[in-house]
């Protein structure tokens, strides 16, 4: 083939627009060569015999007239054993490895290979001579972390094939030839245990994409019981900045019940991720006493990176998170905050010079979101067995606005809304979560007639609230103001929880059934109380047990002991008809 080249004939920003000499096509990966530095770039545009491309660097220095290698290839992320545990920015350079050298950034042009080419892996085979394989199916398997890692048919292959020969057990290096695999027309190929992906295609060597029906259980007494998340569903968490976006996530990456977190970080500040890197190796995976990050990947940016390799960072993301659901592992994909994933695009959009949609968003701003939440879903393997995607992003609209084009665009897609207020927050009631805005098409983990009951009670309690402002507490009726305590009741022991405490940060299912089972029984007694001065009282005394409850062991003595108590003074206080 011949060699693609081109001239950089201007810059605008982070675009460069090149004359080229020969066919490039959209979003093949470009280097443009300046001083004695090659920048990686992506065409976005083409027109005739002129491209535009995106660097993923800063373009300063770039002059008219330096040099643009084309490479033939989509921007592509490197699969194979090693992705686990790691940290890589949006283009998948290991940010440790240079850490220790260069600080937390890299130096520009400098571009490493995602996975140690030295390391030895324990490979077991599983597929015999003989058998037929597609694409995606396994063909051995090496121990990475908690998992057996497969080794899979490279899902650029087709279908059809026959396992010619196969690499005995014994350690080997990812390059090494571990397969040899015969086409229907008899041709050879060469299987080794790593290959490229482009990122931006979707990942389909899989039998079948299946509903997503089975809750993802996140341990958020709110998410589980009131607005749960599904296995392979989306999801979307907007709210303004220190709602707690952030924090919500990290417990979710902590405690959720899947195998493999991936975290895409796109820093609303430029510490924030610096902070990531340093706290998260540290912190401990609850269900092995093990390190967190044997089982996470996080690909992050922060905002002072140029927009391209913030753009980069969801694709590279998604796909090291499919890629895994080829597994048949349960992969979380986090994306913190996809705004700034839109702004980039934005920002393109403008150099572009497109016309623009709503608040400047380019008009396929829509389209893009709704591309990227939908390469979540569960999937049935061809091996049999099944995988899934689960897709949660935060959107961090200016002033906590959700009448935004992002915040828009991603509940047109999403199978579940978490929106956090800014009132929650300011009065410290986390996790933030508005009981009465939020919503899930996904079935819950508790009986779904309950939370309907406790959901009618906040909507109630919310209205006498609003009331009770304006005609004050002796405008109010002992019933209504009861009701309005019930309701501030369920908020304090039920939806508002102690990220921070090592007990209630994470609840089970059984325990979430079973304190909703008692809160509902508290909730629906009906209560002698003679006035609202001895209303407030009860069911103050009540929360604060409730809320020591809540911070008790699952089932041990002062866990049993606190319980009674509740049961005998509720048992005081009900009414005997
Ligand atoms: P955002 O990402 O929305 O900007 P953060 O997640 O960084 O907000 O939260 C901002 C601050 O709010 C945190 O530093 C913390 O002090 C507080 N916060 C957030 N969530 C919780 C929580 N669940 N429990 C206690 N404090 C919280
Ligand atoms: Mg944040």
């Amino acid at each position: 083939m011949k060699e693609k080249q081109g001239r950089v004939v201007g810059v605008n920003g982070n675009m460069v627009t090149v004359d080229v000499d020969g066919d490039v096509f959209m979003n093949e990966v470009g280097y443009v060569a300046t001083g004695d530095q090659r920048l990686k770039a992506e065409v976005i545009r083409i027109r005739g015999h002129r491209a535009e491309l995106q660097v993923f660097e800063v373009t300063r220095g770039i002059g008219i007239g330096d040099p643009v290698d084309f490479s033939g290839e989509l921007l592509s992320v490197q699969l194979g054993p090693g992705l686990l545990g790691q940290i890589f920015d949006g283009l998948q350079n290991p940010l440790p490895l240079i850490a220790a050298q260069h600080g937390f950034f890299l130096p520009r042009g400098v571009y490493l290979t995602a996975l140690p080419g030295d390391r030895q892996w324990e490979f077991t085979p599983l597929a015999k001579v003989g058998a037929r394989v597609s694409r995606g199916m396994s063909l051995g398997t090496v121990p990475e972390g908690i998992f057996q890692h497969r080794i899979m048919v490279p899902f650029d292959l087709y279908d059809n094939y026959t396992v010619k020969s196969i690499a005995p057990a014994g350690k080997y290096t990812l390059d090494s030839r571990i397969a040899e695999l015969t086409d229907p027309k008899g041709n050879a190929v060469s299987v080794t245990m790593v290959f490229n992906w482009p990122v931006k295609r979707p990942i389909n060597a899989y039998a079948e994409r299946l509903k997503p029906t089975e809750p993802l259980i996140t341990k958020v007494r709110i998410i589980d019981s009131f607005f749960p998340v599904a296995r392979g569903g989306t999801y979307c968490i907007p709210g303004p900045f220190g709602s707690g976006k952030t924090v919500l996530q990290q417990v979710t990456s902590r405690h959720a019940e899947v195998d493999v977190v991936v975290i895409a970080a796109c820093g609303e500040r430029a510490g924030e991720v610096v902070e990531t890197l340093r706290e998260f190796p540290e912190l401990i995976d609850p269900r092995t006493g093990r390190a967190l990050m044997e089982r996470t990947v996080i690909i992050c940016n922060t905002s002072s990176m140029p927009v391209a390799a913030r753009e980069a960072s969801v694709y590279t993301a998604v796909t090291i998170a499919e890629y895994y659901r080829q597994m048949g592992l349960n992969v979380l994909l986090l994306a913190d905050s996809t705004s700034r994933w839109a702004q980039a695009m934005r920002e393109m959009s403008g150099r572009l010079e497109e016309i623009p949609g709503e608040e400047a968003f380019p008009a396929y701003l829509e389209s893009v979101i709704a591309s990227f939440y939908e390469r979540a879903g569960v999937v049935r393997l061809k091996d049999g067995g099944t995988g899934s995607v689960t897709i949660g992003g935060t959107v961090s609209p200016a002033g906590g606005n959700f009448e935004e084009p992002v915040t828009q665009a991603t509940l047109k897609v999403v199978g579940a809304f978490h929106g956090l207020s800014r009132e929650r927050a300011e009065s410290r009631k986390y996790p933030a979560i508005h009981p009465l805005e939020s919503w899930s098409k996904y079935p819950a983990a508790v009986d779904e007639t309950m939370t309907e009951f406790a959901r009618g009670l906040l909507f109630r309690g919310n209205e006498v609230s609003q009331m009770m402002k304006v005609v004050g507490e002796e405008g109010t009726s002992l019933e209504d103001f009861i009701l309005y305590l019930k309701a501030e009741f369920i908020d304090a022991v039920f939806l508002q929880q102690n990220s921070f405490d090592p007990v209630d940060a994470a609840v089970n299912t059984e325990r979430q059934r079973y304190a909703f089972a008692l809160l509902t029984q508290i909730i629906k007694a009906q209560l002698e109380l003679a006035d609202k001065a001895a209303a407030r009282s009860f069911f103050y005394q009540l929360r604060q047990r409730f809320l020591d409850w809540n911070g008790a062991a699952w089932g041990s003595d002062s866990f049993k002991s606190i319980e009674q108590d509740i049961r005998s003074s509720l048992g005081e206080r009900q009414a005997h008809a």
